[in-house]
């Protein structure tokens, strides 16, 4: 049986020791803020966008919020941007995704200050990451690493697998676990034999979306798997991609859904805001 890797516990105790920064940083007269925009009425996002406010205000974050009306032009999102950038006391600024189709995200994350880009999303943090350098990584493939790290796990000369390509998740968790010395394959939808991937994979990661998607005979025995899908099943249940309940019995380590992936990107989520606010008062 997996150790199941706890990332309610660890993020809990993250966001313990960035209270205590966030408590310092006010004895210093400063106030960690975080701009939050959300474009129209995504029931998911809506959620999401809770969640993170709940969090900040544990942390003693300041959350603010901006509900742009679906209807907006990608000029008046751009003011915005540029007007928070601007915005000494905002630190952190978040889009929340999706936003309509109508609008070019790629080119709104572009305009994030990069030194407010907490999500990691702007090309400058992309490419630092890229040349692992010190910058803002996306939230999800750094609550990931944290979670190596806390369980001893090295990625040095292993075999990870990644299915997933997506740019919040998969291709920067190219990156990082490069970085860290890993043997990285990734896979996607047009993989041909996913199954010959996957099943030489020590250490796989799963972000697709579908509900579990990988069954016991695609993991290798003993392997580490992290699932990063957020599903609803059949009865409403969350649920993974990963079919936990049979790949339990065959990896060394596993994250749960809920209580895995989720909290430690919420978790990193702060840590970006607080080392954002660090930053800009050097
Ligand atoms: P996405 O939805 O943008 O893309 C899905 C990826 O899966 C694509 O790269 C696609 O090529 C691949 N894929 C789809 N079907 C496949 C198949 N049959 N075989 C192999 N690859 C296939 O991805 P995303 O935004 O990274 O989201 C993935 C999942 O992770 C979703 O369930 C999302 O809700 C969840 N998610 C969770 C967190 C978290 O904090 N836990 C954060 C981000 C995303």
């Amino acid at each position: 049986m997996a150790v199941i890797i706890d990332g309610k516990e660890l993020a809990k105790k993250y966001r313990a020791k960035l209270k205590v920064k966030c408590d310092e940083l006010k004895n210093k007269g400063i106030n960690p803020k975080l701009a939050v925009i959300m474009v129209g009425n995504d029931n998911a996002s809506q959620i999401y966008v809770k969640n993170k406010s709940k969090v900040c205000e544990e942390i003693g974050i300041i959350f603010e919020e901006y509900l742009l009306n679906e209807n907006i032009k990608q000029d008046e999102l751009i003011n915005l941007i540029e007007k928070l950038n601007r915005d000494d006391s905002v630190h952190g600024i978040l889009l929340q995704s999706p936003i309509p189709s109508n609008l070019n995200i790629n080119e709104a994350f572009g305009k994030i200050s990069p030194e407010k880009d907490v999500d990691g999303f702007n090309p400058v943090n992309v490419g630092k990451l890229a040349l692992n350098q010190d910058t803002f990584v996306s939230c999800t493939p750094y609550g990931i690493m944290k979670m190596f790290e806390s369980y001893n796990i090295d990625l040095t000369g292993k075999n990870v697998t990644i299915i997933g390509r997506s740019n919040i998740v998969g291709k920067p968790l190219i990156q990082c676990c490069l970085n860290k010395n890993a043997t990285v394959t990734v896979c996607h939808s047009k993989t041909k034999d996913l199954n010959e991937h996957t099943k030489n994979a020590d250490i796989l990661i799963v972000a697709i979306g579908k509900s579990k998607f990988v069954t016991d005979d695609m993991v290798k025995d003993g392997a580490v798997v992290i699932d990063v899908g957020i599903n609803r099943d059949e009865n409403g249940k969350l649920t993974g991609d990963v079919d936990f309940e049979n790949v339990e019995k065959k990896a060394s380590y596993i994250t749960p859904v809920p209580g895995g992936v989720g909290p430690m990107t919420i978790a990193m989520l702060m840590n970006n805001v607080i080392k954002a606010t660090e930053n800009a008062k050097l």
